[in-house]
């Protein structure tokens, strides 16, 4: 399991861990939260001032934190105390996306604004040499917006289907890397940068938990459209399952005797709910895209109307089940379809009507649609709260970088 920057207990630990669970502690405390005293962070993180002192010390001297020109007017000391930050100046992360057969590269700081992005077609007979290919282009890009090795907190790398996130091994991404790629290794091994992997929908949910500045106890993340997914947090880590599975809602199966899915099972919530199973259910051939088929039923088309209340209807109860298992206290919903007043106001009304306690659960992601460009660069952020430094893998600094055009 990964932690969504939640705040952790010590006790129990080895003092090196205590050590590196105190700097995860303050990272996180300062992103979550922004500049603080150094009086503050000491009382909140319940450290004595001497330590708080050190690892801040230390910190600064990494080029983590900084004293930023700010003070705080009572820090309880009856002096003014300069507030300390992250180095959003120079800190960067780096996210590579791959989803169908494109790949995005996105340099950004660590507020997600982005500084470099190029884009790619992933050619099928490239996929076996991706790890090369990727650092070249990640070693041009950070070339090409000047940042160095220690600038960069690491590296995260989104690919759809079934990740082992805790090796980085994507172990089956439907066609677009070869089955195990140990992407996590091979890279790290390339580049001496830390790499975090993970599936889309976990990390559009590490990214909605980053960039809304929330901390995530026990929520459930639903992402619909075109496919449906969703993500787990339990007790303020993002929960994956024995074989990395869990949180698949759309293999969820609604009919025994229903069409079989791609998974090879019958029935499942993708076959009856998905866009294209709502397209199938439409007799008019002009709903080729979802945000077509979203206009027409906005418009009131009758059938398009009757082919999404069927969905919206599976889709509630699915949410219903998963939520009597999970018990979320929030449930955000990401995707198209929630972009649209007509569709949430018929999809909550279903929910309510199913488990009228939900309703009051649900809210659609205050960055929705807008989460697929960070999340990768939000694995590398989380990965490093978590770590509490930019680790040092002591390999050669960089690959070789290809000769500009
Ligand atoms: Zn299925």
């Amino acid at each position: 399991m990964s932690a969504t920057a939640n705040v952790k207990k010590t006790s129990g630990k080895s003092m090196r861990n205590v050590k590196r669970e105190n700097r995860s502690l303050l990272l996180t405390q300062l992103y979550f939260q922004g500049r603080k005293s150094r009086t503050s962070l000491a009382r909140e993180l319940r450290l004595t001032p001497a330590s708080i002192t050190q690892t801040i010390g230390s910190m600064i001297r990494e080029g983590i934190v900084v004293e930023t020109d700010a003070y705080a007017s009572d820090a309880g000391m009856g002096r003014r105390q300069q507030f300390i930050d992250l180095n959003h100046a120079d800190l960067h992360a780096i996210g590579v996306t791959i989803t169908n057969d494109r790949v995005r590269l996105c340099i950004s700081n660590l507020r997600f604004d982005c500084v470099y992005e190029d884009s790619w077609r992933l050619e099928s007979q490239d996929a076996e040499s991706y790890a090369d290919f990727f650092c070249d282009k990640i070693a041009f890009g950070m070339l090409a917006s000047r940042l160095r090795k220690d600038d960069i907190v690491g590296i995260g790398v989104t690919v759809r289907g079934n990740v082992d996130s805790e090796h980085g091994v994507s172990e089956n991404s439907f066609g677009l890397l070869p089955e195990h790629s140990a992407i996590k290794a091979e890279l790290e091994g390339r580049i001496g940068i830390p790499v975090a992997v993970d599936n889309h929908i976990r990390s559009l949910m590490t990214c909605e938990a980053l960039s809304s500045r929330s901390y995530m106890e026990n929520s459930l993340l639903i992402k619909y459209g075109p496919g449906i997914g969703s993500a787990i947090a339990l007790d303020g880590e993002i929960y994956s399952g024995g074989h990395s599975m869990a949180g698949e809602i759309g293999h969820m199966i609604m009919d025994r005797d229903g069409e079989v899915c791609r998974c090879g099972k019958r029935g499942c919530l993708e076959t009856i709910a998905s866009f294209r199973a709502m397209r199938a259910r439409i007799r008019r051939g002009d709903c080729d895209s979802l945000a077509t088929l979203l206009r027409r039923f906005e418009e009131g088309d009758p059938e398009v109307a009757a082919a999404v209340a069927a969905s919206i209807r599976h889709l509630a109860l699915a949410i219903a089940n998963m939520a009597v298992l999970f018990d979320p206290k929030d449930i955000i919903l990401y995707g198209e379809p929630f972009g649209s007043g007509i569709f949430l106001g018929e999809f909550t009304r279903e929910v309510g009507a199913r488990a009228s306690e939900l309703q009051g659960l649900l809210r659609v992601s205050s960055r929705n649609l807008l989460l697929d460009r960070h999340m990768a660069c939000a694995l590398a952020v989380h990965a490093f709260l978590e770590a509490g430094d930019i680790a040092d893998l002591g390999k050669p600094s960089l690959p070789r970088v290809p000769p500009a055009e």
